[in-house]
């Protein structure tokens, strides 16, 4: 049977179900997603923490934009975030980029304070504050832990209540013209928009479209989770973060988690952590905390996937009529999805790029593919 729709949109991580909730107020949407459930890769395996301390300045902008729509979901939507700070960190060879990063959290946010070593210890007890750890923080009040279930759900419920249908269980496995599309279940699909939002694989589903390639590079991350000392109550701790990408630390359900921020080239696929990283984010936790790692009590990897000037991409391949690539989102995919969805929602119909997205210096040249280099030639 062929299913036929206004929008078919590959993947059901948080690209393809953002833009998708926008899609569906203009025209049938319909979803498709290779596992039995949405958010089965990087949307699920993500640390879900929006804060400043990561990406260039386009994806700061992208950042700061979709903070509102997170703090004020629309109706449809749970609570989507809690107020929790970022605090980041820094010894003696990061100090310089401990002060931009300072500088470039400022210019987005109010609530941002340098800390001594007294009031960094009132955020987080078990800073190590010695020469050869940390010798500096500051802390930016306002970081926004998110909830990536409520996120997903909302926008899975969003199409549907539109008239839109997220279907999963359909890999698509091969792609022909003006668009169909053929699942592995023998199920068909035709739309005249595709969007290709295919997260690690969106590369492998141009090709199989016979559309030029990105040029897009998964990149594995790891997560350790381990108990902190029973002493230490740990429920209220900040994100902490070190000033260039070493290590980072969150509460995780009473427990703590932590990354050695490791970005190694992995496959498409259900990525797996790799025990040196595990032991990389141990060992890093100890240089710069009190905490020993004792035992890991759960792990876990994910890709994250970035183009080569590491901005998002949105916007219709140049050499293939009604493909929208909505991919690239590499370490930022949560925190810029509200801003990207409204983006991708404008390129897709093509629409006037919204007043507010340029009041937040955002153009359309910025995200769009033409500016990569796989069409520089
Ligand atoms: C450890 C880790 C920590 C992170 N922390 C943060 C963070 O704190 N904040 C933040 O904003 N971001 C974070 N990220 C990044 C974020 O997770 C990603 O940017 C985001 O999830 C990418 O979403 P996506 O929809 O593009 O990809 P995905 O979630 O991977 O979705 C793509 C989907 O496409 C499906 N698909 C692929 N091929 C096909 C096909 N042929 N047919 C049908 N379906 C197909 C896949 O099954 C998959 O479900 C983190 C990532 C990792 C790994």
């Amino acid at each position: 049977m062929t299913k036929t729709a206004d929008f078919l949109i590959i993947g059901g991580g948080v690209a393809g179900l953002s833009v998708g909730a926008r899609l569906a107020q203009h025209g049938k949407v319909v979803l498709i997603e290779a596992e039995d459930a949405v958010g089965y890769h990087s949307s699920g395996r993500s640390v879900t923490f929006s804060h400043f301390g990561i990406g260039g300045a386009t994806v700061r902008a992208l950042t700061a934009y979709s903070r509102a729509f997170f703090q004020s979901p629309p109706d449809g939507f749970d609570a989507l975030a809690a107020v929790r700070p970022a605090l980041f960190i820094a010894n003696q060879a990061m100090l310089p980029a401990l002060d931009e990063l300072e500088r470039i959290t400022r210019a987005h946010a109010d609530a941002v304070e340098r800390l001594d070593a007294q009031a960094a210890a009132h955020y987080c007890p078990a800073l190590r504050w010695a020469p050869d750890a940390v010798v500096a923080a500051f802390v930016h009040r306002e970081g926004l832990k998110l909830d990536p279930h409520a996120l997903l759900q909302g926008f899975a419920r969003t199409i549907r209540a539109a008239g839109g249908e997220v279907v999963t269980g359909a890999r698509a496995v091969a792609i022909g013209p003006r668009w169909r599309v053929q699942a592995e279940s023998g199920e068909t699909y035709e739309a005249p928009v595709l969007v290709n939002a295919a997260g690690a694989w969106a590369d492998r589903v141009a090709e199989m479209a016979g559309v030029r390639p990105l040029g897009l590079t998964p990149l594995r991350r790891t997560i350790i989770v381990f108990d902190p000392p029973a002493e230490m109550d740990v429920r209220d701790w900040p994100f902490v973060k070190t000033a260039v990408d070493y290590m980072y630390m969150m509460p995780d359900s009473g427990r703590l988690l932590a990354s050695p921020v490791d970005e190694n080239p992995d496959d498409p696929g259900d990525a797996q952590p790799d025990e040196l990283d595990m032991a990389v984010a141990a060992h890093r936790v100890s240089e710069f905390t009190t905490l020993e790692v004792r035992r890991i009590t759960h792990r876990w990897a994910g890709l994250r996937t970035f183009a080569a000037d590491r901005v998002p991409v949105a916007g219709y391949a140049p050499d293939a009529d009604g493909f929208f690539w909505l991919a690239g989102q590499g370490g930022y995919g949560l925190q810029t999805a509200p801003a990207m969805a409204e983006i991708a929602e404008a390129l897709a119909l093509g629409a006037a790029w919204p007043d507010a997205l340029a009041a937040a210096g955002l153009v359309p040249e910025q995200i769009r593919p033409e500016r990569l280099p796989a069409f520089s030639t």
